[in-house]
This record gives C-alpha cells, sequence and structure tokens, in this order.
C-alpha cells in the first residue's frame, strides 16, 4: 500500500529541488545572452557558456529555465529548420535572417507590413496575432568572406 503522505512529501521534495535549481539557472541565462552580441543561443551553447562561468546546470534545468524564461517574455525562442530552439533576449519584434555559413541569427527589420497583414486577414477570413520570419542566406559577415 502506498503511504500517500510519504507521496506528497517526495513530490513536494523534489519540487522544491526544481524550483531552487531553476531559480538559479534562468537570471545566469539572461546575464550570459545579455552580455553577447549572439542571438542564437541553442541549449547546448547556453549549457556551454554557463559552464564556462561557473554555473553547472544539467541539460533539462537548462531546457525548463529557458522555456520558463520565454513563457514569461524575457527570452525570445526560434525553432529553425533543423528542428532546434534557438534563443535570444527579447526585445521589440524584428525578423531575422539565418546564416547558412555561420549559424548566426540576424535581426532584420520586420518584413511584414501592418497593412499587408490587415489585407490578408480581410481577404481569407482569419485573425494574425503574431508572426515570425526567418529568412535565410548569409550574413554581412560572410557575405563579405564570400565577395571577397
Ligand atoms: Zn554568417
Ligand atoms: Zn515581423
Amino acid at each position: 500500500m502506498v503511504n500517500a503522505s510519504g507521496l506528497f512529501n517526495r513530490f513536494s521534495c523534489c519540487y522544491c529541488h526544481f524550483v531552487a535549481r531553476t531559480a538559479r539557472v534562468s537570471p545566469a541565462i539572461l546575464r550570459l545572452i545579455a552580455r553577447s552580441a549572439w542571438h542564437a543561443w541553442t541549449l547546448e551553447d547556453l549549457q556551454t557558456g554557463l559552464a564556462s562561468e561557473g554555473v553547472n546546470a544539467d541539460f533539462s534545468s537548462i531546457f525548463r529555465a529557458a522555456e520558463k524564461l520565454t513563457a514569461g517574455g524575457e527570452v525570445r525562442k526560434v525553432v529553425l529548420d533543423d528542428g532546434r530552439a534557438r534563443f535570444e533576449l527579447a526585445g521589440t519584434h524584428h525578423d531575422y535572417l539565418h546564416c547558412t555559413a555561420c549559424g548566426e541569427l540576424i535581426a532584420v527589420p520586420c518584413v511584414i507590413e501592418r497593412e499587408a497583414c490587415s489585407a490578408l486577414e480581410g481577404k481569407i477570413g482569419i485573425a494574425i496575432a503574431e508572426h515570425q520570419v526567418v529568412l535565410s542566406g548569409l550574413c554581412p559577415a560572410c557575405r563579405a568572406a564570400e565577395v571577397a
């Protein structure tokens, strides 16, 4: 027979442990990506970056912290064609160019005008809440390297 109160204590301990770890990892992720010019942090990048700062966190803690930051609007998540998420510091809306040479995500000014969205909504009877456009090509540095 399962001891109900024992079960509860075990879950509650796990939960406290989880919260404590996430509470430590989330601000460390924010600090890390705020300091860097890079916009295409994978979970693996975050883990490596945190480790280099002495914050050793397991993969699931980093995953949970990144999802929590995304849900809280502090971080924006972009899922690319390879199926892996990239994380960047949230800011005003912009679209993206994914560089096929170096893997960076370059912020580009929004490529869809509000009028175009409104026209589309009227035309096919939809309501657009948000969008995220990812162009693919070369970033300025890789383009310059190719031309040189
Ligand atoms: Zn590039
Ligand atoms: Zn846009």
